[in-house]
């Protein structure tokens, strides 16, 4: 950075850069450290633009992609309570998780696995019975399910806004609609140039989700910004679409992979296709039109598995993944500045692992080694090994 701190600008211990799920996690972890935290966000908070928006998240404890993610969910499961408590407001519905495809999938084989490693409460139901149990929902008889008892919805935007306002009480400095325009280090000290001044930390996050590649030139090779769609499906049931009636699932169909939300507060039924169109772009040059393409992709996804859907949705926004090959997460410090910590807790699952996150970024802040290993790839080269496991919520 070209241009020098003013005087009347305090180094803070830490500068977060970006406010979505990760960044105020970390923030409101840190400053509930005694840390001197300034959280910067170029657009609102929260906001519509980047990957924490949409009104709902899935949470589950049957982790098919690996059960290592099994402990670092339970102590984001613990986060969340405890952000309620402070809050005095639900943010996390238990709904019960399904895990839905043929028989012996890696799916529902990985979700089955996961239960067993942790000793985790579950059930397997055919087809039959899960569209006997759960009336919104209409599988292919033949396929298998686990049904995990733990598992739910969070609400994005609240458990953002939420995060910010509990780093904010612990004394926290956040700015929005405040833009990053480069940041450096000397080692000593980390340094960020922003569309309102310069500021210095003794050490910088960066959490800028899909706008991750264009911040961090290492990232640039291993991370994939991709448009995901959302639809949003009237019900013609509306007891059975409702959180208490209705599991969050994720199911196989052929070499589809859906996900499925409850009706909450009247928005209706939420479908995504994981990955649908695979189209690849970038953060600011993507087109957040929907089209007739999407919207009948939607359309053919909510049939597969919907017993209440309308056959159309009413409404339908994109969001944006960012993925790794390996599916995992990164949370590593710079390769080249120990000041620096990256974080992408991204390929469409990370959301619901906030609480873990913010240790993990925390414990590298404070000159340890980060817990749960087992959730990050280690794509930087700096710690762990790369293992293949496919993305999902
Ligand atoms: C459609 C969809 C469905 C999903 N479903 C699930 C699910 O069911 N369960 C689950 O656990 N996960 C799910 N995920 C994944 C999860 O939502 C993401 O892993 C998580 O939201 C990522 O948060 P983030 O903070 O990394 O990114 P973001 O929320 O995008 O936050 C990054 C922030 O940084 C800001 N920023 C970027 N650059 C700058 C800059 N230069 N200066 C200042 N600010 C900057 C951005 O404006 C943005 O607000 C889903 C994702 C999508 C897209």
């Amino acid at each position: 950075v070209g241009v020098a701190v003013p005087d009347s600008n305090p180094t803070y211990d830490v500068i977060v850069v970006g406010c979505g799920a990760m960044g105020s996690a970390i923030a409101c972890h840190l400053a509930r450290m005694g840390k001197t935290v300034l959280g910067l966000e170029q657009f609102g908070i929260p906001n519509d633009r980047g990957s924490s928006h949409g009104g709902t998240r899935i949470i589950r404890l049957a982790y098919a992609e690996d059960s290592d993610y099994v402990p670092p969910l339970q102590r984001s499961y613990a986060w969340w309570r405890e952000l309620e408590r402070e809050a005095g407001t639900r943010l996390l519905t238990i709904t019960g998780s399904l895990d839905v495809g043929p028989e012996g999938s890696w799916l529902c084989a990985g979700a089955k696995d996961s239960c067993l490693a942790h000793n985790l409460p579950y059930a397997l139901l055919s087809g039959r019975e899960i569209n006997r149990r759960f009336p919104a929902y209409r599988v292919d008889e033949a396929h298998t399910g686990v049904w995990q008892p733990d598992g739910g919805i969070l609400e994005p935007e609240r458990c953002v806004a939420e995060q910010i306002r509990q780093a904010r009480l612990r004394g926290a400095t956040i700015l929005d609609h405040v833009t990053v325009s480069e940041w450096s280090s000397d080692g000593d000290r980390a340094f960020v140039n922003t569309s309102a001044g310069v500021f210095a930390g003794r050490h910088l996050v960066l959490a800028a989700g899909p706008w991750m590649p264009k911040l961090v030139d290492v990232l640039a090779p291993l991370l994939t910004v991709e448009r995901q769609v959302m639809g949003w499906f009237e019900s013609t049931d509306r007891i059975s679409s409702r959180p208490d009636h209705f599991p969050v699932a994720n199911l196989l169909d052929g070499e589809q992979r859906y996900a499925t939300y409850p009706d909450v507060g009247g928005a209706g039924i939420k479908v995504m296709i994981s990955g649908h169109r695979h189209q690849v772009c970038d953060a600011d040059g993507v087109d957040r039109r929907i089209d007739a393409t999407d919207l009948a992709l939607l359309a053919a996804a909510a049939r597969r598995c919907l017993a209440i859907a309308a056959p159309r949705p009413h409404h339908a926004a994109t969001c944006l993944y960012t993925n790794t090959a390996s599916g995992r997460f990164i949370v590593d410090r710079h390769p080249d500045h120990a000041n620096v910590v990256i974080v992408s807790a991204c390929s469409g699952h990370g959301f619901k692992f906030c609480g873990a996150i913010a240790d993990a970024a925390g414990d590298l802040i404070a000159g340890g080694a980060q817990r749960w290993g087992g959730m990050h790839g280690g794509q930087t080269g700096n710690s762990g090994a790369e293992a293949a496991s496919a993305s999902s919520h």
